[in-house]
């Protein structure tokens, strides 16, 4: 693996965004859609502040963080103006309240007792945040997120939760290169959300899906975000 040396972000970034964005509007095109139908979150986890920087300087406005100590750490140095901070990785419930601080989306909603903390602790800041309820599409054991069988009454609880605000799904594919199992695991949740909103009105129409090695299948399959971090920033080292 090669890591990206700090002053070589501006460069890198000359060259993948373009492609990336072109992967992505190859992609929503041939599902009927546009690049605007597809919001691109740069994830700029494990890479230093200057890959923050440079993401800003392109014009890039929604970055993602996996871990609470980071999130905050390049929170506090870049601020939020003009810049989403998705929070993408696993939340520990003890850490809601931290993560309501400096988080514009959290994606990682996997459990009742989590959406519970987040809400009195979005309640107590006197905000609504913006979450998505993260399934396990593919049933592997190592990833979190609400079954698909339990999901439909659960995520409803979560949408009626004063503090938070369900703007849709997330789920993180299984990592196969099989195309077959991802377009399922994919096709799960938009199915699941299809279903949820002629449910409920709680929930809105956002799906999180698709990284660096699945994109296009995510976007076939009605992704509007797609969650991006090798193709843009290199290897992570760590
Ligand atoms: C790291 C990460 C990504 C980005 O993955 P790449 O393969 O580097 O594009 C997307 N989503 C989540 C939840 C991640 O942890």
């Amino acid at each position: 693996m090669t890591q990206t040396l700090p002053g070589t972000y501006h460069d890198r970034l000359a060259r993948t965004l373009p492609a990336v964005r072109d992967r992505i509007e190859r992609a929503a095109e041939a599902s009927g859609r546009g690049l605007g139908d597809v919001r691109l979150v740069a994830v700029t986890k494990a890479h230093p502040r200057e890959a923050v920087e440079a993401a800003l300087a392109a014009g890039i406005t929604d970055l993602g963080e996996n871990r609470v100590d980071e999130l905050e750490g390049k929170v506090e140095h870049f601020g939020s103006e003009g810049v989403r901070w998705h929070m993408i990785g696993h939340v520990q419930s003890r850490k809601a309240a931290r993560v309501v601080e400096v988080a514009g989306m959290i994606h990682s909603v996997h459990s009742l007792k989590l959406a519970g903390r987040l809400s009195r602790a979005a309640e107590e800041n006197e905000r609504v945040v913006r979450v998505l309820a993260q399934v396990n599409t593919s049933g592997e054991e190592s990833k979190s997120g609400f079954v698909p069988e339990s999901a439909p009454e659960e995520i409803h609880e979560i949408s009626e939760l004063p503090g938070l605000r369900v703007e849709g799904l997330m789920t993180m594919a299984p990592f196969v290169e099989d195309e077959a199992v991802l377009t399922d695991a994919f096709a799960v949740l938009r199915r699941l959300s299809e279903r949820l909103r002629a449910a409920t009105e709680e929930v809105g129409p956002e799906l999180s899906m698709g990284m660096t090695n699945d994109l296009e299948i995510a976007i076939r399959e009605g992704s509007t975000m797609v969650r991006i971090g090798t193709a843009l920033f290199g290897e992570r080292g760590t």
